[in-house]
């Protein structure tokens, strides 16, 4: 397969975009060249622009169908919105069908690859893990693990939890997560099996952590006033594959630790906005060294498209008063950044061996004098322009599908 356009090279040009094609065999790149394509292109063309697929670095699948419901506090609205629209999961074939609709959702948005939640339904996220798949996604996945402060029906014994996780496999590019909701939810008993099967297995871990002030204070009072990242330290779940959302309220003592473990913190900005849980220093994480990400953390956050995730972190950093990123910066952070710390070193960028995840987009923004095209193309974003999205070498969204 043959695509032509204007291909996101950010290490390549200052603006972002070169003219040039990719040749695309099988599940890979086999070779990119900048200038004419050498024969008729199957995809794209001179007004196009090709983007790696975009990756999100924290969602949660069974909540797609609660999106937008607003003035809750993330306590309350886990309590009355998410653990509810969660137990439906306790049905694998409703978790299929919902994790196959959610699945095609990101893809029309031009996501290729995320971290995700599941439920505690280990059956259910297994049947909803070969449904990602089937799609060729890259993703890690895995049940939310939970023992307490929740509803009878979304909590488990620790150790049936871990007994049932073991079981899992990769299947396509779906490899298993070891996913301990977050500390409010799970035991230190269960954190501490959580920790050790995900170091046995070499799996990514993923968790939230200090999103709100009512939850900051809630951890305090169930581990004896430590500090939170400490809490998930103390169990031994900081690693270099550790993901842990939003840290809105860390310390610099604890940004120290997430660098000093090389664990990846996913800022979700657009879901710190809709359930008003502050606005996260992106900053102060950067000086301190801590590995970043972006995630849309569906259905905290109502946007799927990461390119609006992208937006909202600039505006973040606008409203505390920051310097913020690039339109070029927001494209990588993306697509090689969320590759980069999700430990998918082949994935996010346009280069022959590298994985076919492709974007392929018609912007009806004139870009040819634009002073800055991936600015322009950041704050004007319409999911209309992209027209294909191709995951693992196969076009698995095609607008023309549409009609
Ligand atoms: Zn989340």
């Amino acid at each position: 397969m043959l695509i032509a356009g204007m291909l996101f090279q950010p290490d390549a040009n200052p603006r972002g975009l070169v003219p040039g094609w990719v040749h695309v065999e099988g599940g890979s790149i086999l070779d990119v060249g900048f200038g004419s394509a050498p024969a008729r292109a199957d995809l794209g063309g001179d007004d196009s622009c090709i983007f790696p697929g975009f990756i999100d670095a924290h969602v949660h699948l069974p909540q797609f169908d609660s999106i937008g419901v607003a003035g809750l506090e993330l306590l309350d609205w886990l309590n009355t919105v998410i653990f509810p629209a969660e137990m439906r999961w306790g049905d694998p074939g409703f978790a299929a069908a919902m994790a196959e609709r959610a699945t095609d959702e990101l893809i029309s948005f031009g996501t290729t690859g995320f971290a995700g939640y599941g439920t505690v339904h280990a059956e259910s996220v297994r049947e909803a893990m070969v449904q990602v798949a089937s799609r060729h996604v890259r993703a890690v996945f895995g049940p939310s693990l939970m023992d307490r402060n929740a509803p009878p029906e979304l909590c488990r014994v620790a150790s049936e939890q871990i007994e049932a996780l073991s079981g899992f496999s990769t299947i396509g590019r779906v490899e298993p997560a070891v996913t301990p909701r977050f500390a409010v939810a799970c035991s230190p008993e269960l954190m501490t099996q959580a920790a050790e099967l995900a170091r046995a297995r070499g799996w990514a871990i993923q968790t939230h952590l200090a999103e709100t002030r009512a939850e900051m204070a809630l951890v305090a009072s169930l581990f004896g006033g430590r500090p939170y990242a400490q809490v998930y330290d103390e169990c031994g779940l900081l690693t270099p594959r550790t993901i842990v959302a939003h840290g809105v309220y860390l310390d610099d003592a604890q940004r120290d630790l997430l660098r000093r473990r090389g664990s990846v913190l996913a800022h979700c900005p657009t879901a710190n906005r809709f359930l008003r849980a502050g606005a996260m220093d992106r900053d102060a994480a950067q000086v301190r060294g801590v590995r970043l990400a972006l995630g849309s953390d569906v259905a905290g956050g109502p946007d799927r498209s990461m390119v609006r995730v992208a937006r909202a972190m600039v505006e973040t950093a606008w409203s505390v008063g920051h310097e913020a990123p690039s339109g070029v910066e927001c494209f990588r952070a993306i697509t090689r950044g969320n590759a980069e710390a999700l430990g998918w070193n082949a994935c996010g960028h346009i280069a022959p061996g590298f994985e076919a995840d492709l974007v392929v987009t018609r912007p009806t923004l004139g870009l040819a004098e634009h002073p800055d095209p991936l600015g322009g193309l950041l704050h004007a974003w319409d999911d209309r322009w992209i027209e294909q999205t191709i995951v693992g070498g196969v076009v698995e969204y095609d607008v023309r599908w549409r009609v």
